[in-house]
């Protein structure tokens, strides 16, 4: 059989623990044996990260913008405990979070269906796809504490010295404040991914904020979306025969309930940290997510939703049997890969990357799966298969399909 080829290297960007046990596995059990595979190799581990001083993330985000997509492997984000476990020169920053503001991009989460593991809301049908606005509101917000009477006012001094003031409120007594921001250029980055990410997956995209109550904060949201899919996207959505709907939050959460799935929901940042757990535990397990950042320039970063498994990691080291799940993992790979071939109109790899997707859900379908799944499948008497089986399982099937 010829392997495929590719003619632009993916950036690859290797991490931590388990998932990068998994990752070598992948590697060498379902990319090798078909693809003549070509990245750039990024060693994003945290001994690497340490060694390097960070530089190794920031030339991997930079390598990104030099050739559009990358697939990244779960990472340490270092704590305390990892200080000493590692031995850090410092708390290094999260890698995603230095991607992520790199890249200026939003993420997307989406849901892996297979049939035996039911989402809780039995109407959905088809993966609902969450995209967090990553900026601002509440988690850039200043907070306050008020002890006693007294008038507090929000106060904003343009560079030339004018001030404007909005009276919050005449406190009587004791209570709380509160001041957020946004910016703009960020809002505008956000409904570009999203709009963006909706006609290349030809998904509708529904957007919801509370504007009837946040006349000037979300309006904004709802005014920046507007006047950029007017002015930019209408045509092509339509064309694509997709539609951009917006309405009020309360609205969205309501209709979401009784849909089948099937959409994109770009959601503020609060909205799109709650509503992501809720859709990823709704319809499985993190290790069934896929995950993508998704820059308004055009650059994609795939990985999975989880993180480095460590429990199973120390086991692994005592040379124990671990049966990790490595579907996210699998379709970050799948999801670059993909990506790739459709810019370089490769279409042998795209449907490469399909034939890999299919055999991950087939496999599960039959019946085979790692423990996470089968604790929570409605298959009868499913077959726990340990993390190597696992995979090799899957080339099983990639080989049945492919050929
Ligand atoms: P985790 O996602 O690794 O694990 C959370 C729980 O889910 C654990 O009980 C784990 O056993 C289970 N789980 C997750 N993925 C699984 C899989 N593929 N198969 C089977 N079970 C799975 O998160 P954590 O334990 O909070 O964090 C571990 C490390 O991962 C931390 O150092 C953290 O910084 C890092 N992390 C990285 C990313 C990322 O790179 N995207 C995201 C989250 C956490």
């Amino acid at each position: 059989m010829n392997k495929i080829t590719m003619s632009t290297p993916l950036v690859e960007m290797d991490g931590d623990e388990m998932t990068r046990i998994l990752w070598q596995m992948i590697k060498d059990e379902l990319l090798f044996p078909f693809v003549d595979l070509k990245t750039e190799y990024y060693d994003l581990g945290l001994e690497e990260r340490n060694r390097t001083n960070d530089q190794v993330t920031v030339d991997s985000a930079n390598a990104t913008k030099k050739y559009g997509v990358a697939v990244k492997c779960a990472t340490i984000t270092p704590n305390a405990a990892r200080m000493t476990e590692y031995d850090l020169k410092e708390m290094w920053k999260s890698p995603n979070g230095t991607i992520r503001a790199m890249l200026d991009g939003t993420v997307f989460r989406a849901p892996i269906v297979v049939k035996g593991i039911e989402p809780n809301v039995k109407t959905w049908k088809k993966p609902i796809t969450i995209a967090r606005h990553a900026y601002g509101d509440v988690y850039k917000a200043t907070e306050m504490k008020i002890p006693a009477a007294g008038k507090a006012e929000l106060v904003y001094t343009a560079a030339d010295g004018t001030e404007t003031r909005e009276l919050i409120h005449e406190f009587k007594g004791a209570g709380v404040i509160q001041g957020q921001h946004n910016l703009c250029d960020s809002i505008e980055s956000f409904a570009h991914s999203c709009f963006k990410y909706a006609l290349d997956t030809k998904q509708d995209l529904w957007f919801a904020t509370k504007d009837t109550i946040s006349k000037k904060y979300d309006h904004t949201f709802k005014d920046i979306f507007q006047e950029i899919f007017d002015r930019e996207y209408k045509d092509a959505f339509d064309k694509a025969g997709i539609t951009y709907f917006y309405t009020l939050i309360d609205d969205a959460v309501a209709r979401v309930m009784k849909s089948e799935g099937g959409y994109i929901w770009a959601c503020k940042n609060y909205d799109g940290d709650v509503m992501s757990d809720m859709i990823s535990s709704a319809f499985g397990s993190l290790a069934m997510m896929t995950s993508v950042l998704v820059s308004p320039n055009g650059y994609y970063e795939y990985e999975a939703a989880h993180g480095t498994v460590q429990r199973h990691y120390y086991k692994h080291l005592k040379g124990e049997e671990t049966s990790t799940n490595s579907v996210a993992t699998i379709f970050a790979w799948t999801g670059a890969l993909r990506k790739r071939g459709e810019l370089d109109g490769n279409s042998d790899l795209m449907r490469f990357a399909d034939d890999l997707e299919q055999a991950c859900i087939d496999t599960i379908e039959s019946g085979k799966m790692t423990k996470d799944l089968a604790l929570i499948t409605t298959i009868e008497n499913p077959t726990v298969l340990n993390s190597r089986d696992f995979i090799l399982a899957i080339r099983e099937k990639l080989e049945q399909n492919y050929r």
